[in-house]
Formats: structure tokens, sequence, C-alpha cells
């Protein structure tokens, strides 16, 4: 078939490309059995105030469990996903499943949580994007104030006029913004001025050796300081040690998201832990 396609295409089909388009279609169609067959589910991760120790809110991450028990990272599927678009109702998943988390758990008596959910570009642009996040927000109870859409600097990339009206739709709703990641990317600080950003997230790679790496906390003092002139609040994430967060309480009030208080969770176990938070 590749010859067909004319002389000039057919020295691409080589073997380990070929073997790469099978993998990602199989794959593919793995993914949409998924989110049929209920295989997808959601952790959540706490977030605990740096000053209190107590829980304020979560974030929502997508896992995947294959019929034959194999559990499969987003890393491994949500760029395929992005790629060909199934992001879009797995997403809506996404955001519908958070939110009727968010509101069970606030029946059982537990205060209200911020849930943060992770946004792809591609979500964003999707038509009637607001309009379905109204929708689930109605049909689920959910606060909108309480519900947090999580993007990278990678959607200031492109469709920006797009993205940013989506964006401040989204905030007329009532919906916060956070920057994941923040620090990596490229985009100008501009967007967050444009997106209407109420919160950054500081990427991990700088808070890992924050507490050995002068540099590194150096770059976490700065965007702090930064974050509070611009009156934006900070998430730091990938907090895996009490020096981190000994150094993080010298420098400035924030939210800690990290392995040394808590892994993601099941939603069984995040119920289980409701006040207890470490140290
Ligand atoms: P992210 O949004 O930056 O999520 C944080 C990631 O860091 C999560 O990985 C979390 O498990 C991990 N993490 C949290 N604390 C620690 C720590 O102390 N140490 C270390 N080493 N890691 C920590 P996870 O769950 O594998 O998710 C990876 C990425 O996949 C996410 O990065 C996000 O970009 C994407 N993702 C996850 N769920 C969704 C989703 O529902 N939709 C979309 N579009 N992307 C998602
Ligand atoms: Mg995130
Ligand atoms: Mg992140
Ligand atoms: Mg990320």
């Amino acid at each position: 078939q590749a010859k067909e396609l004319g002389g000039g295409r057919f020295r691409f089909f080589t073997p380990t490309l070929k073997d790469g388009m099978l993998k990602s279609i199989l794959m593919e169609r793995a993914l949409r059995h998924a989110l049929d067959h209920d295989e997808l589910f959601l952790c959540y991760q706490p977030q605990v105030c740096s000053k209190e120790l107590t829980i304020v809110g979560a974030e929502a991450l997508l896992r995947w469990r294959k019929a034959d028990g194999q559990l499969v990272p987003p890393s491994d599927f949500v760029p395929l996903a992005e790629d060909t678009g199934l992001i879009v109702p797995i997403g809506d998943w996404v955001i519908r499943t958070a939110c009727r988390q968010a509101v069970q758990w606030e029946r059982e008596g537990r205060p209200p949580l911020k849930i943060a959910v992770n946004v792809s570009p591609r979500q964003l642009v999707q038509d009637g994007f607001v309009e379905k996040v109204a929708g689930i927000l109605r049909e689920t109870g959910m606060t909108a104030s309480r519900l947090i859409i999580e993007i990278t600097e990678g959607v200031a990339l492109q469709n920006t006029k797009e993205t940013t009206d989506t964006l401040l739709r989204l905030k007329a709703l009532g919906l916060q913004i956070s920057m994941d990641d923040f620090g990596t990317g490229y985009s100008s600080l501009g967007y967050l001025r444009t997106f209407q950003v109420d919160s950054l997230k500081i990427a991990q790679s700088f808070v890992g050796e924050m507490a050995e790496n002068e540099g590194h906390a150096g770059i976490v003092k700065a965007i702090m300081a930064m974050a509070r002139s611009l009156n934006l609040s900070v998430v730091v994430e990938g907090v895996e040690t009490e020096e981190q967060v000994k150094l993080l309480q010298t420098i400035d009030d924030c939210t800690i998201q990290g392995y040394y208080f808590y892994k993601p969770l099941l939603p069984d176990e995040f119920s289980a832990v409701r006040d207890k938070v470490k140290q």
C-alpha cells in the first residue's frame, strides 16, 4: 500500500516506523475501549497548606488499568490521546468525575476542597467547551470557584486568541486557572495576565534539588516573590522531603503537593485521610 502512495514515500515506511504506527493504532483502539469499559480512573493527590498543614485541595490525576491488571501511567497515553483527539471525551470524563467526587466528599461532611484538573490545549479549543463545563457544574452541583483548570505553558504556543477567549469565559463562570509546570516552558510572563491566571505550580525540577542546589532554591524564591507581587497563589509540586517543606516555609506561604505528605490516592484512601496531616 505504501507503494501506491508514490515511490517517493516508500522509503519512509521503514520497519520501525511501521511498528510505531501499528503500535499507536492498537493503542488508540485500546484507549477507546478503556474509556467505554471503565478502565480509566482518577487518583487524587492532596494539597496541603504550608502554614496550617491542613488539606486544602487535591489534584485529580488520570490512571488507566487495563483488563489484564496492567497500570499505565498518564505519560504513556495522554500524548497519544492528545494526538488522536481522544483527550476530548477522556477530558470530559475527567472533569465530570472529579466534580462528582468533590461534591460527594462534601456531602460526607468534609470541608469544601478545591479540585484541580489537567486540561490539554486541544480540549480548550474544542467547540462548546465552556458550555460543556457549565453543564457539568450544573449537573454535579459543583461550586465553580472550587474547580481549578490546570493548563501548561504549551497552551500559549498555539491558538492564542481562541484559548484566551475560552479561559476568560471559564473565569467568568467562576473557575480558577492554574499554570502547571511553571518555569519550564517558553511562554512569556505576559500570558499570566492575558490568561488571567490565579495560581502557579512551580515545576518539580526546581523543587527536587532545592535543598541541595542554591540555584534551584533561588529560582523557587524568585517565582514565589514574583507570584506575590502579581497576587498569584503558588502550589509547589514534587515536595518529597522534610527539608524541602521547612525551606519553603521560610520563603512564603504556599500550597504543598508531594510525596512527602501524600502520594496520589484512590478516592477511598483519600476519604480515610480526611483531616489527618503528617508532621
Ligand atoms: P502534572 O499535572 O504536573 O502532575 C504532577 C505529577 O507529579 C503526577 O504524575 C504526580 O503523581 C507526580 N508527583 C506528585 N508529587 C510527586 C513527588 O513528590 N515526587 C514525584 N517524583 N512525583 C510527584 P502523574 O500522575 O504520573 O501525571 C503525569 C502528568 O500527566 C501530569 O503532570 C499531567 O501533565 C498529565 N495528566 C495526568 N492526568 C491528566 C488528565 O486528566 N488530563 C490531562 N490532559 N493530563 C493529565
Ligand atoms: Mg497538573
Ligand atoms: Mg505539574
Ligand atoms: Mg505536566
